[in-house]
């Protein structure tokens, strides 16, 4: 992560304990990292226990607060329920989960079978709906006051080809979002999202743009700002949104895109100027890069 210093003030996040998905790398560790860095204990979760185990080394090292790493696929309820009892069972109260965890990979939407199309719907819309279906349970049932943050992104209201499982089940989580907003307010559960514009991450630009393409796609001119997010930026949103200083907010999907999806609609609609013969090639690199598919 770049050099930074969070938003909030020290130790704004004291005493709270936060459920990062897909936290041990890109955008779930820079906001993990954020968390953490503002005194909570937060609990990293995603399939790959030795990734996750590394981060939770680094980042305990460096910001002095406790991770806790726990295996789950998020598409499998029964594994999210063991990791919620984990997390319990660690730090004695969770106050807030962040749906970060997702798989994506370009394609022609022809192309794609149809297993491929369910797998992105289960990580996604599945994963999230399972994650915050376990937690809310378990918040209603001990009368918690809780915050649950999804991260979309920009095509899950504009819609994007090229992308369309992932912005099926983003517009799906966008729609949990404003809905459980509403039903759990009662139980002062906030329900928020935030969707990103272009933020590089390794695992991101490894499925989005594959070779040579980060080039000839370059997402700064798509963007009236003229350049990427900054994981920091992005890091203390999610913390605010996440804490009680954002009592107020719920219902919310807060972009923060540098005004991309104003400029033109639809993130990935340009990669009509790929000719279709080096979709062969762009599937194999795909292939060989790709571990969520
Ligand atoms: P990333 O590093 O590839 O993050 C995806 C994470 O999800 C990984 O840690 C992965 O870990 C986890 N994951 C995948 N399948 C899972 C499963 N079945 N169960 C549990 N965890 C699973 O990519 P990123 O760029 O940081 O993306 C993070 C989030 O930001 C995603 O929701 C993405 O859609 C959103 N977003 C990113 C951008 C961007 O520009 N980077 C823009 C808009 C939105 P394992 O492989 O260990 O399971």
């Amino acid at each position: 992560m770049e050099d930074h210093q969070p938003m909030l003030r020290d130790n704004a996040l004291k005493g709270k304990t936060y459920v990062v998905t897909g936290g041990g790398t890109g955008l779930g560790k820079a906001m993990s990292t954020c968390l953490l860095e503002l005194g909570a204990n937060v609990v990293i979760t995603s399939r790959k226990y030795d990734v996750l185990e590394n981060t939770a080394r680094e980042l305990e090292q460096s910001t002095g607060s406790l991770v806790l790493p726990v295996a789950c696929d998020v598409r499998d309820y029964e594994q999210v329920e063991l990791m919620l009892q984990a997390g319990l069972d660690k730090f004695g109260r969770i106050d807030g989960l962040l749906n970060n965890a997702a798989g994506n990979f370009i394609s022609p939407t022809e192309r794609l079978s149809a297993n491929a199309f369910s797998t992105v719907i289960d990580i996604v819309l599945k994963g999230t709906a399972n994650c915050t279906l376990a937690f809310g349970k378990h918040w209603i049932k001990e009368k918690q006051a809780a915050s649950v943050l999804n991260i979309v992104t920009t095509y899950a209201f504009t819609g994007s080809g090229y992308v369309v499982p992932s912005a099926c089940a983003k517009g799906g989580v966008l729609a949990m979002t404003r809905s459980l907003a509403v039903e759990w307010g009662k139980y002062q559960i906030r329900t928020n999202a935030i969707a990103p514009g272009p933020f590089p991450t390794k695992g991101a630009w490894d499925r989005l743009l594959p070779g040579d393409l980060a080039q000839k796609f370059d997402f700064k001119n798509r963007v009236p700002l003229k350049r990427v997010g900054k994981h920091q930026e992005l890091a203390d949103l999610a913390a605010y949104l996440l804490s009680d200083y954002s009592g107020y907010i719920n219902g919310e999907i807060i972009t923060i895109d540098g005004g991309e999806w104003l400029q033109g609609a639809g993130q990935l609609n340009g990669l009509e100027m790929i000719p279709e013969e080096m979709w062969d090639q762009l599937e194999q690199m795909i292939r060989n890069k790709k571990g969520s598919v």
